[in-house]
């Protein structure tokens, strides 16, 4: 899932934070904040997600990107369906491919 880009900030999700929804405004990953792995392909995506990332974290209920300094508020959380941003490797990979 990747959320539309140049949207009002008040279109995307209510839950998220004001620079997640600034980041989805502009075409970025709202967590991230980096281009996506795709960055030319709009939705409807079919590829690698927050999901299949070596990076991602389980921290409770909610999911974190371990690239992203652990915070308890929403602004680092993520979705599982969301679309990869361009740091994403991987389960399997290496640390060799880093
Ligand atoms: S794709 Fe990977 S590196 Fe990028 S935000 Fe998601 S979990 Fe983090």
């Amino acid at each position: 899932m990747r959320p539309p880009k140049g949207q009002t900030l008040d279109t995307y999700p209510k839950t998220w934070t004001k620079a997640q929804k600034t980041r989805a405004s502009l075409g970025l990953h709202p967590t991230m904040g980096e281009p996506y792995l795709d960055a030319d392909n709009e939705s409807p995506h079919v590829g690698p997600t927050c999901g299949d990332c070596r990076h991602l974290q389980s921290h409770g209920r909610y999911w974190k990107c371990a690239l992203i300094p652990m915070t308890f508020g929403r602004g680092t959380d993520l979705a599982l369906s969301w679309d990869a941003c361009r740091m994403w490797q991987p389960v399997d990979a290496t640390q060799s491919d880093v």
